[in-house]
């Protein structure tokens, strides 16, 4: 067990329910600093203020689970599983087979991701405390939801700051086939859960794939970075006579072209195109009626922030260019660095440099099953816009 003292005032944030302590709020710290363990947080005075699971590697030293006097044990990780569960009830994600059941910080988790795939889950641990701590995890979701089998997908930048190395594999029951199929608003997708991205789906755009449901009939879409073609999908479904889906994946246009055969949808290679954004949108100049424009994270960290709105920017720039007046751009960051606000900024720069006058429809967020926690406002890292784009 670890004791942390804070530094003056620096209990504050946490006394407002915030989770990250920082190692440049901390004092001191008596016990083993080298595992990580539970953390008691004390502020300067040694008061008593909250529970956590510390991380030795990372500059985040302890992620707060409780401002409660309750032990961390295996019955604390089933309570809590139990109300990410029962937000999930409630919420109509019913309308899809696959959805994400815990989101870190925002299911008051941190460190912890289960998404549901059908019968099976995919989990990530991402910090030290929730990987020493993954037996009672895997323990209390096999008790509550029965799954066939529990997978894991532990990797990526988070893990990297912990000095954690990658881990995949079966953590419990059987494992998951290589095409796992999940349903989604009356589609069926195939995931592939052992290696596609993030773990497996982009769940958190599902709410915003619906909104291409308002198409006008026979429109020519676009939608760049595709990944495995589900807004080119929903497209289809809403009428779209041509939908172009691009990405630089050969792996994720092959998934993209079974899920979108698998729903009787065109897959012709005149369709799908393997290419650089970025170089596509510039050099072509076919006009579309739709475009989605959805690319990965182009600021990892807080310091890539200016070089990554130049990204966005030309993106955006280009993308105004070749959408015909009075169509439709939908426009996304999922960069925790980029805030809505600097993200409309961006976009707004966009169109005043290809002279369009342009509307707000609706502003985007992630999926109602991928809750932001009131007191950790970092959690909300994906923003779009739904833009009307005039001439
Ligand atoms: N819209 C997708 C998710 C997109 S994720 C969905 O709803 O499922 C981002 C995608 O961008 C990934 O598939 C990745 O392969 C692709 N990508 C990354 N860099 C790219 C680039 N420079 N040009 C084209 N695609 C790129």
């Amino acid at each position: 067990m670890l004791k942390v003292f804070l530094k003056k005032g620096r209990e504050l944030p946490v006394l407002r329910g915030h989770s990250w302590i920082f190692s440049g709020a901390v004092e001191k710290a008596h016990g083993d600093t080298e595992a990580p363990s539970t953390t008691e947080v004390f502020d300067h005075s040694g008061k008593w203020i909250a529970r956590g699971l510390s991380s030795p590697k990372s500059q985040i030293r302890v992620r707060v689970l409780t401002w409660r006097d309750e032990p961390i044990d295996r019955d604390f990780f089933r309570r809590r599983i139990l109300d990410a569960l029962e937000l999930r009830r409630r919420q109509p994600a019913r309308s899809a087979s696959a959805w994400r059941l815990v989101n870190g910080e925002g299911d008051f988790l941190p460190g912890l991701i289960v998404d549901r795939y059908g019968d099976f889950l995919v989990c990530q641990f991402l910090t030290a405390g929730i990987e020493a701590l993954k037996a009672w995890i895997v323990e209390a979701l096999s008790e509550l939801l029965s799954p066939k089998g529990i997978f894991e997908r532990s990797e990526g930048r988070v893990r990297e700051e912990e000095e954690l190395p990658p881990s995949l594999g079966v953590l419990a029951g059987e494992a998951p086939p290589e095409r796992l199929a999940i349903e989604e608003h009356g589609f069926r997708f195939e995931v592939d859960v052992w290696r596609g991205q993030k773990t497996g789906f982009f769940l958190d755009q599902r709410d915003n794939r619906a909104f291409l449901g308002s198409l006008a009939p026979g429109e020519r879409v676009l939608d760049c970075f595709c990944y495995s073609g589900a807004f080119s999908a929903y497209a289809y479904r809403a009428g779209a006579r041509e939908v172009i889906s691009v990405d630089s994946s050969g792996p994720a246009l092959e998934l993209a072209r079974r899920n979108l055969e698998l729903n009787g949808l065109p897959a012709g290679d005149e369709t799908l195109i393997k290419a650089d954004a970025f170089s596509y949108l510039k050099a072509d100049d076919a006009s579309f009626d739709t475009i989605v424009l959805d690319p990965p994270s182009l600021a990892h960290r807080r310091a890539d922030a200016a070089a990554a709105a130049g990204g966005y920017k030309f993106l955006n720039l280009h993308a105004f260019r070749r959408v015909k007046p009075g169509g439709l751009l939908l426009t996304f960051s999922c960069s925790q660095h980029v805030s809505a606000d600097l993200f409309q900024k961006i976009v707004f720069g966009a169109a005043v440099d290809a002279r369009r006058r342009v509307a707000v429809l609706k502003r985007l967020g992630q999926s109602v099953d991928h809750p932001v926690s009131l007191h950790h406002p970092e959690g909300e890292y994906l923003k779009g816009l739904a833009l009307r784009v005039l001439n």
